[in-house]
């Protein structure tokens, strides 16, 4: 782990699996209480100085850039070996961390003018908050830590972060790599288990929670951070609806639903995880979706030509499976896939599910794997109603070639983000959350790194230089 700028092992580890072989990858150290006192102390100590200068921190993030691409290849292998995804997408996420470093550094924290004048002068500043609990998953566990560190970092703030259990080695090696550019006790990385997470989330000297994961954990979170009123962005589960209008080329967009919805093996907050699709173009699309999920190739991520890798960890692999079967037994045919691969490995082919109701949990909850409930409908008023009858409301999608209504139609979906011919894109410019139990707060853009600070409003007499921003 890495506590106040030094590397630290613990008395106690636990096996960190890889879910294509089933085989460990390494044991981690598992944070003593005492270690994460010691770890929440140095974030606290380190917070006096850090907040003090905001252009040495913005040349910090530029070294952590500098640094993260040193490495590039060898955290790519650790995060595909922990994680499962493909090496080419392992790559893929690390550059994403290169590039969210030197992308937040270019930011500011801004100062408004609200009044000046001969009466006086009123400014707001941003004020960084002190230590963060950063908590993430483990789908994406570098690129999702990174939304949190670079934007904290820049506002002035410090941060102890854990990462998912079944995750945790690419992010220890990443704080590590990031201790040859950070003072000590800025960026403080431990792991363990929930609880762990849970300890962290009521420690008196945590200013702030980001917690990136599940509803049930997000619920749990709010809750236990309640009696010290600690400040949350909560970003957590979807259960995206994509609705295909009848006037698409089902050919031309058949790929780009398929990845919408099974990139990551499914693994993905923001992917599609209910189709619904024109009853006049749904056979059509069942039989080019069925097509192309056959041609893709699932396997171990460290070998060549891999699309998708593996479920993660067995919890998930088994809940995948008893979704599927779940629908199996209610009467939905299964198009393509329905079992898993034989291992060893959590391996599930891409598989589509057609003739199941609303009702059927592989439909109304979240599966987080590669099983893709498609459902039919006659018209688009009553899609946009089966999409927003729900409590998730993270993301979702309009496919038409009738751009302009097919964004008014995005507009009508209850959800952070809406797409129209395209689903899981991303601008790191701009934020990410989801309304109703899909989250509070959000990350990225001037959005995240407000959600990172406190408003002071400060009063002056007239004509006064601007207050300048640490
Ligand atoms: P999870 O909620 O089980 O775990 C997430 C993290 O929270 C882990 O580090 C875990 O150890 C920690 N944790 C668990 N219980 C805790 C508690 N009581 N107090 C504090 N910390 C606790 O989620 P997961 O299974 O790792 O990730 C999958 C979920 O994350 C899915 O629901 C997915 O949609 C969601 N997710 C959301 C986003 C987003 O941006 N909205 C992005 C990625 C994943």
């Amino acid at each position: 782990m890495v506590i106040n700028g030094q590397i630290i092992r613990s008395d106690r580890t636990f096996d960190v699996i890889n879910p294509a072989t089933e085989t460990t990858v390494a044991a981690c150290p598992e944070c003593s209480s005492e270690q994460l006192e010691m770890a929440i102390g140095a974030a606290h100590q380190a917070f006096g100085d850090w907040q003090k200068n905001q252009a040495k921190r913005k040349k910090a993030l530029i070294g952590c850039a500098r640094a993260v691409k040193s490495q590039m290849r060898d955290l790519a292998e650790l995060l595909t070996r922990e994680q499962g995804k493909p090496r080419r997408n392992a790559l893929h996420e690390v550059s994403g961390v290169v590039h969210w470093f030197q992308q937040t550094a270019g930011m500011k924290t801004p100062v408004d003018v609200i009044q000046d004048d001969d009466h006086g002068k009123v400014e707001v500043r941003r004020k960084p908050l002190g230590v963060i609990g950063a908590i993430t998953p483990w789908n994406y566990p570098l690129i999702l830590a990174v939304w949190k560190i670079a934007p904290a970092l820049l506002a002035g703030n410090t941060i102890v972060l854990k990462p998912s259990p079944y995750t945790p080695l690419s992010t220890l090696k990443l704080g590590e790599i990031l201790q040859e550019v950070l003072p000590p006790g800025v960026l403080n990385v431990v792991s363990g288990g929930d609880e762990l997470g849970a300890q962290i989330v009521t420690h008196p000297d945590i200013r702030k929670i980001s917690l990136t994961g599940s509803i049930a954990t997000g619920k749990a979170v709010a809750a236990a951070s309640a009696s010290d009123l600690k400040r949350l962005v909560l970003e957590l589960g979807g259960n995206d609806a994509a609705i295909v209008l009848p006037d698409v080329d089902v050919k031309a967009i058949a790929e780009s639903l398929f990845w919408g919805a099974f990139e990551n093996s499914g693994q993905v907050c923001q992917a599609i995880k209910r189709l619904y699709v024109h009853e006049s173009i749904h056979e059509d699309l069942v039989t080019e979706l069925s097509a192309f999920a056959q041609s893709v190739k699932v396997g171990n991520g460290m070998e060549g030509g891999i699309q998708l890798g593996p479920i993660n960890n067995r919890p998930q692999f088994e809940r995948v499976i008893s979704l599927v079967d779940d629908a199996r037994s209610r009467g939905a045919k299964i198009a393509t896939g329905g079992s898993p691969i034989a291992g060893p490995g959590f391996f599930y082919p891409p598989t589509l599910v057609t003739d199941i109701t609303d009702d059927a949990p592989l439909v109304a909850e979240e599966q987080f794997g590669p099983a893709l409930p498609i459902l039919p409908f006659d018209n688009v008023e009553d899609a946009i109603a089966r999409a927003n009858a729900t409590h998730y409301g993270l993301s979702g999608s309009i496919w038409t070639q009738d751009i302009k209504r097919g964004a008014e139609w995005a507009s009508q979906l209850e959800c952070g983000t809406a797409w129209v011919n395209q689903h899981n894109t991303f601008h790191p410019d701009a934020p990410v959350g989801g309304v109703k139990w899909s989250g509070i707060g959000y990350q990225n853009g001037r959005w995240g790194l407000e959600a990172l600070c406190s408003l002071q409003t400060v009063h002056l007499p007239p004509h006064q230089d601007s207050v300048s921003s640490a």
